[in-house]
């Protein structure tokens, strides 16, 4: 949220949301809005509007709603920082240089941009190791016989961590404190915290780089039996395993101008890919892919061809992914390649042995992942009840990730043809399981609650917006606990609140407070067509809501006599009934 006086604070101010918008959606002028077709969901007529007042929009078909650093975020994929600069840029509005706030901040940025000249240190000296040494030519000819020629070790950066152990750390040593060199992980401290010695020995050495290009880590490989198989860099101030994804910084532009990426497990599976002159792969390298990698992929594409290894726990590595990256609104495919013999075939090994171009082909018809699943349950035993409902149970979480209803439905078909399951029996399950985990779904538009009532919508207008009384009015629904049991009882608790603070709260900082259901409902009514509201017209409303107030109050007072009709307490009982009926009454 833009803090007052701060920079987004201002461009907020400055910045036209009909303006930048327009810039990514052909926008009309209807009545006091704009209005146009949604970019955040495909449809034919439009039901997306701009309030150029208000400076907020809203799509009445998906729900997406917000201010106009919002609509950037999801348009660009970028974090709120970014949306301010690019609007910013957009309106003409000068950027301010970053400035390291506090010491702290100062000491951090010194420290990482150590630890990233260490990389860049360490990497130069593997490069050289596996160049002009004779331990390094016997890496050389094992890279050869991986079919890595010169060329590819050079575009990858490939190198050699010899195997004396202390080899790389007199390097650094002259040059950078203990702390630093084991803090940035490729030098490592002995049990006893006496002894410093290189982290990867006899190893061949895989630079990784973030998204921008700069070396953070290594990935490592035994060249003899030693084991680890692989080593990699520990976790670091530069480096999370579970934020980057390898070959990303190389792999962003083909992955944007294709609209979809590769994503396969290991590095050498992704050079294997690269130098077939498919650019945008990318690999976890880590058994399953993470959430933060999983919204890296997604600033660029929402479309991933995965291609894990074909063992079991490849397979099982493909599944957990397949589940963030659905519940992420990714389109899915998956790849799993044909055995080669009696050998299961990484991206690696097929692309050696088969070559590129039966890759290319194999990539081109992957099928979509519910293509997979239902191959992978037929492997499964179905001649007996039992074993179709397990392969029933491993499909289902799949197919109600489908966000599309009638999608959802032709699976349900297919899986009860090509699981000989009773489709009326299926169809009830997937009903069942769908309306159990109502909760944790994402909220669909047949899912957002009952549209409020006119009073209810009147009285939230008002509140927002009407200048001359909303102060008054917000003491009048508090004091009486008016809005308390309303289906929008949270939109009013947070205007109440902003109507009785001193400072002007805008519309989009509200909505920021509410759940997204309650924000929806709140940013609908905000574009309703509506007249000048009167304080004569929010009386009425007030009236309204009294009178609810005092029937549901009689409705509870006649449940209690009639549920114990000689009970202790009946005589007040009685009296407050005879009072509510006489203030409705009054009430008209
Ligand atoms: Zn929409």
């Amino acid at each position: 949220m833009a803090e007052a006086g701060s920079f987004a604070d201002r461009v907020k101010q400055q910045a036209d949301i009909v303006r930048v918008i327009g810039e990514y959606v052909r926008l009309k002028k209807s009545g006091q809005n704009f209005t146009g077709l949604c970019p955040f969901h495909g449809e034919k007529t439009p039901s997306f509007a701009v309030h150029p007042v208000k400076q907020i929009f809203h799509c009445f078909g998906c729900g997406k709603g917000g201010d106009v650093f919002s609509f950037v975020m999801d348009m660009e994929k970028c974090p709120f920082p970014e949306a301010v600069k690019v609007v910013a840029e957009k309106c003409g509005i000068p950027v301010p240089r970053p400035k390291e706030r506090t010491p702290e901040e100062r000491k951090e940025n010194q420290q990482r941009a150590a630890l990233i000249e260490i990389h860049r240190e360490a990497q130069a000296f593997f490069v050289r190791q596996l160049e002009s040494t004779a331990e390094g030519r016997a890496a050389r000819a094992y890279l050869e016989d991986r079919g890595l020629n010169a060329e590819t070790i050079a575009r990858f950066g490939i190198g050699y961590a010899p195997s004396g152990g202390d080899a790389l750390l007199r390097q650094l040593k002259p040059k950078y404190a203990e702390k630093l060199l084991v803090e940035s992980g490729v030098i490592s401290r002995d049990q006893s915290g006496a002894r410093l010695f290189d982290r990867f020995r006899r190893r061949i050495t895989f630079p990784i780089a973030n998204e921008s290009g700069k070396i953070v880590a290594f990935g490592c490989r035994a060249l003899g039996d030693d084991l680890p198989k692989y080593l990699n860099s520990p976790e670091t101030p530069i480096y999370s395993k579970s934020n980057l994804l390898y070959h990303m910084d190389r792999a962003k532009e083909p992955i944007r101008r294709q609209d979809f990426a590769i994503l396969v497990e290991g590095y050498m599976d992704a050079i294997a890919v690269a130098r077939a002159g498919i650019g945008n792969v990318v690999a976890s390298c880590g058994t399953s892919l993470a959430e933060p990698q999983i919204k890296l992929l997604g600033r660029f594409t929402k479309r991933v061809i995965v291609n894990y290894d074909p063992d079991v726990a490849g397979q099982a590595a493909t599944e957990r992914s397949l589940t963030l990256l659905l519940e992420h609104d990714f389109e899915v495919r998956v790849l799993a390649l044909p055995a080669i013999g009696d050998k299961k075939a990484d991206p690696d090994l097929f692309i050696r042995e088969k070559g590129a171009e039966a890759y290319i082909k194999l990539l081109k018809e992957a099928p979509p992942y519910v293509d997979y699943l239902i191959a992978r349950a037929r492997q499964m035993d179905l001649s007996t009840g039992e074993g179709k409902q397990r392969a029933l149970n491993f499909l289902m979480p799949y197919v109600q990730r489908i966000p599309n209803a009638l999608l959802r439905s032709e699976w349900a078909s297919r899986i009860a043809q090509q699981l000989r399951i009773d489709e009326p029996v299926l169809r009830a399950a997937l009903n069942k399981s769908a309306t159990e985990r109502r909760s944790e779904v994402k909220v669909a538009p047949q899912l957002v609650g009952k549209p409020a009532k006119q009073i209810e919508r009147r009285l939230i207008r008002m509140l927002a917006e009407a200048e001359g009384f909303k102060r008054e009015l917000a003491q009048r629904l508090q004091h009486g606990r008016l809005y308390e049991g309303l289906e929008t009882e949270k939109v009013f608790a947070a205007l109440i609140v902003a109507g009785l603070s001193d400072e002007p709260i805008p519309a989009t900082e509200i909505g920021a407070q509410l759940e997204e259901r309650e924000r929806r409902v709140f940013f609908e009514i905000l574009f309703e067509d509506a007249q000048e509201p009167t304080w004569e017209e929010a009386e009425s409303c007030l009236d309204a809501l009294r009178r609810r107030q005092l029937e549901q109050e009689l409705a509870k007072v006649q449940k209690t006599i009639e549920a114990n009709p000689s009970g202790a307490g009946l005589r007040e009982l009685l009296e407050r009934k005879q009072e509510l009926m006489k203030q409705l009454a009054a009430a008209g």
